[in-house]
């Protein structure tokens, strides 16, 4: 059933599209062409073919279609992705029958049914409604980000997931129960609103609870969230709330807002800021930073302007400077969370966020604003000015800050500098650096003469494949083989993407193909030549008697003559 789906999915979807919706690009002649969204890049060299229906990145190599993309941006598997590309395409997926699914898809299966059953529950808790729109969401909001409720009963949903026919084993696997000593289950999640977290696809994984009597028992010995475990399917270092649904906006945006809690994040987006996320139950990880460096590399934190906030933050911010993004910090009034000053007045939020400041700006303000005394201002750059600092990739950022940090000191820039040199110094000490992602091996230890022949061999595939082609592919094979090179067979298809790209991203600066093609072969034949002149070299060097010597610097002598007559025709086209 999937090659017939898939190639539907092909038909009806083309990979500028499917690429845009994740990554900006740009047209650059028949291509288009974005930062590479799978390793970290300063100019863009990931490149998309219309026609050929494939991308390819130069700087890391990665090729594949639509369904391999998906796979790897969204770190699904084939099936997930088919999934995703099917309900993008249109394109109904056969129903797979109950007793086939994995564990897996059962686990999913019984927190969709959960979610569900939650957000049946709602409408009939209006004191939970009450409380919601208290808080300034509207019945919209809640609709969209499914929030629900969870009864204040003991089996309320075990019951219900029972009767839809789930194994108690799965509800566990879920963390949707918890066994209880004795034998037997119970609800983990008992009068509380809550709220379904997703993945990347917009699956159901997990559930944040808030706990909400309506029966009117106290909720003070109670914990005020409860959070789903780690599951096979929920791993909350990898998952951030609300990502599923600011995807979009964060690449439109070109940034990336970061809040505390779920009611944040869910006024956030009310307040029509949609490209804010949140970090579910968890410190910010590197893992999370990657899901979000794929769309933009500006962070904006939000948190409170005060100090256990400014310090709660440091720890997020010296993350993201690591991982190379830009961090900038909203300044939420002192005492309020972002919810509260939505619900105050939207359009401040807005404007708080349009006037997020860069982190350093945002640390020596705040000191400054705190009227202290040189002695302490001083400390407080030592302390949190100067790290973040040393952390700009960009010299010039550092020399903006390195200025300003010693206006608002007071002082010469040199004692600044140097401050900075010793935290630097301190900080390569204590790091242990992530090591950078893994690149294919595509390319390394290739010689020039390789190098050449897999451009002629690239041009060939590429050619052959256009229905009407440049140049003529049977001739420069000839001529290839001639020359002793040869054109590889049982070529995988990866590899063959990579040989089409570099060749048609060769020859698509000025010039006609047959130009590029005679230049290639012309160097193909110099470097063989080259090779041939080095071996010759070395068996000079190991040969005896006249004779053999002779006869070696006379081919020698030959060899040099064919590579400056090749290169004397090059220098000419
Ligand atoms: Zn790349």
């Amino acid at each position: 059933m999937s090659s017939d789906a898939v190639e539907k999915i092909k038909a009806r979807l083309n990979i500028v599209e499917v690429v845009e919706s994740y990554v900006k690009l740009q047209k650059a002649g028949k291509y288009y062409k974005a930062r590479c969204p799978f390793h970290n890049e300063k100019t863009p060299s990931f490149t998309v073919s219309l026609d050929r229906g494939s991308y390819y990145c130069f700087g890391c190599s990665k090729t594949g279609d639509i369904f391999t993309f998906v796979q790897e941006i969204e770190g699904v598997d084939f099936r997930s992705a088919l999934k995703i590309l099917a309900d993008r395409a249109g394109v109904e997926l056969k129903k797979e029958n109950v007793q086939e699914r994995s564990e897996r898809d059962a686990i999913y299966a019984a927190l969709e049914t959960a979610t569900r059953f939650f957000e049946s529950q709602l409408p009939k808790q209006e004191k939970v409604i009450a409380y919601l729109k208290k808080r300034g969401m509207t019945g919209e909001t809640a609709k969209k980000f499914r929030i629900g409720y969870a009864l204040e009963e003991w089996s309320a949903l075990y019951d219900h997931l029972l009767s839809k026919g789930f194994s108690a084993s799965i509800m566990d696997k879920a963390g949707l129960i918890v066994k209880k000593d004795a034998g037997g289950y119970y609800d983990r999640f008992r009068g509380r609103i809550m709220f379904p977290i997703a993945d990347n696809t917009g699956c159901i994984v997990a559930f944040s609870g808030r706990v909400f009597y309506v029966s009117g028992a106290s909720e003070e010995k109670t914990a005020k969230y409860v959070n789903s475990p780690e599951t096979a399917i929920f791993n909350k270092s990898e998952i951030l709330y609300g990502f599923d649904k600011a995807k979009q906006a964060i690449r439109k945006a070109d940034a990336c807002i970061f809040v505390e809690g779920q009611m944040d994040l869910v006024m956030s987006h009310q307040a029509g800021i949609e490209h804010t996320v949140a970090v579910s139950g968890t410190a910010l990880t590197a893992h999370h930073l990657g899901l979000v460096k794929r769309l933009t590399e500006n962070l904006i934190f939000a948190f409170d302007a005060d100090d256990a906030g400014v310090s709660a933050a440091g720890r997020s911010i010296n993350l993201a400077l690591q991982e190379g993004f830009e961090a900038r910090v909203v300044a939420v009034p002192s005492g309020k969370d972002p919810a509260d000053s939505i619900l105050e007045d939207p359009e401040r939020w807005k404007q708080a966020v349009a006037e997020a400041k860069h982190v350093i700006d945002y640390y020596l303000d705040y000191a400054v604003a705190k009227g202290l005394d040189d002695r302490a201002l001083q400390n407080v750059v030592k302390e949190r000015v100067l790290p973040y600092i040393a952390q700009l990739s960009h010299a010039l950022d550092q020399g903006r800050f390195v200025s300003k940090t010693a206006a608002v000191l007071h002082m010469s820039e040199q004692p600044v500098w140097d401050e900075l040199k010793k935290v630097q110094q301190e900080m390569q000490k204590n790091q242990v650096l992530e090591k950078p992602s893994e690149v294919s091996t595509w390319g390394r230890n290739w010689s020039r003469k390789d190098i050449v022949g897999h451009r002629i061999i690239g041009i060939v595939l590429w050619q052959k494949g256009l229905q009407e082609p440049e140049v003529e592919t049977e001739s420069i094979v000839e001529a290839l083989e001639n020359m002793g090179g040869h054109m590889p067979v049982d070529m995988v298809s990866d590899d063959r993407e990579r040989y089409i790209f570099e060749a048609e991203s060769y020859c698509s600066s000025d010039g006609s193909v047959q130009v590029r093609v005679d230049e290639l072969l012309a160097n193909f034949k110099r470097e063989m030549l080259r090779e041939r002149s080095v071996k010759l070299r070395k068996e000079l060097a190991l040969s005896k008697g006249d004779d053999v010597e002779q006869e070696i610097m006379k081919q020698i002598q030959e060899t040099q003559k064919e590579i400056d007559s090749i290169d004397r025709q090059i220098k000419e086209t």
